[in-house]
């Protein structure tokens, strides 16, 4: 068994932007910048734009956190992304979901310039990517793509099985691997809260992602042997013995499936730090294509 470890392989991309980005600003060009908007006191939400905030310091970004209170109305967040969009210094924008009730997320996603979308959200950029078109991708599938073809994990021809089927997450990823290309070329079965004896299906798969939100769902008699696994899953759970007072738990039963599987990622360290590292690949991207 490979451990695909997102750690290693995020530092090494992220070494690679860092020394792109020193190439630029050495050449007189700005570095690129990343503006994210926090709404509301959601303690997940503070730390996912912490550790963007903290990615852009360690490749050489320049990044702007916008704090809002939860009252704010949809017209005013709607009039503050139309006044990034036009700020020619800025070029990737993201609002940290979820949003409070009262705003409409779709609303709100569809009205970042698609050009600073480096969530890869806005139904442009989605469009794109599952016509195989340049876009950017949204951060987690790019990022699993990224860790597969890190690895050199042969995919054409494999069949592979998604769990969840989220615009954010199951669904892109099993639109990139029906593309065409490597990775790429698999046939995809996608499961979700409907389907009826899931067991049956991954237990079928050569590459399994799981990402439900269930901790420790896929168990050792539901995957074959040599299969990859990819765990995106994210739950916190309550322990009194971490400082946090809580840990992180997968998806995937970690310890009695990796024995059987030829790659598995690890949560934590495993999908994670890729999903960060990928945005910051859109967002270079994104400074690129505005130069
Ligand atoms: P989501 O929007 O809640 O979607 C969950 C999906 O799983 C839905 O399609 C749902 O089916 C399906 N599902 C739920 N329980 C199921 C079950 N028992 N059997 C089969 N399918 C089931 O979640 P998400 O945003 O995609 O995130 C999924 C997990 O990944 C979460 O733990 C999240 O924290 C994590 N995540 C991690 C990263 C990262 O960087 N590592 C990034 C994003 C998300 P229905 O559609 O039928 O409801």
């Amino acid at each position: 068994m490979i451990l695909l470890d997102g750690k290693k392989t995020s530092e090494a991309i992220k070494q690679q932007i860092a020394s792109e980005v020193a190439e630029m600003v050495a050449n007189g060009l700005r570095r690129p910048k990343l503006v994210a908007i926090l709404v509301g006191e959601d303690g997940a939400s503070k730390t996912y734009v912490n550790n963007k905030e903290k990615a852009c310091q360690d490749v050489g970004f320049d990044s702007e956190v916008l704090r809002y209170p939860d009252t704010i109305t949809e017209g005013e967040l709607l009039a503050k992304i139309r006044e990034i969009n036009e700020d020619e210094g800025v070029d990737g924008l993201i609002v940290q979901l979820p949003l409070p009730k009262h705003i409409d997320e779709d609303k709100v996603i569809n009205t970042i310039s698609p050009l600073k979308d480096v969530d890869g959200f806005h139904a442009s950029n989605v469009g794109k990517m599952v016509l195989g078109e340049p876009s950017f991708v949204s951060a987690t599938p790019y990022g699993i793509m990224a860790m597969l073809e890190h690895y050199n994990i042969d995919t054409k021809g494999k069949h592979c099985v998604v769990l969840g089927r989220s615009n954010i997450v199951g669904r892109p990823i099993a639109n990139l691997l029906s593309l065409k290309g490597n990775p790429g070329d698999c046939t995809v079965t996608i499961c979700h809260s409907r389907t009826k004896n899931i067991e049956q299906h991954t237990r079928m798969a050569d590459i399994i992602i799981a990402a439900i939100g269930t901790p420790h769902f896929l168990k050792e008699d539901m995957v074959k042997e040599g299969a990859v696994v990819v765990d995106v899953g994210i739950t916190r759970v309550p322990d009194a013995t971490r400082p946090k007072g809580y840990r992180i738990v997968g998806d995937v039963d970690f310890e009695h499936v990796a024995p059987k599987c030829s790659y598995i990622t690890p949560v934590p360290g495993g999908v994670g730090p890729m999903t960060i590292v990928s945005l910051m690949r859109n967002t270079l991207q994104a400074m690129k294509q505005h130069k």
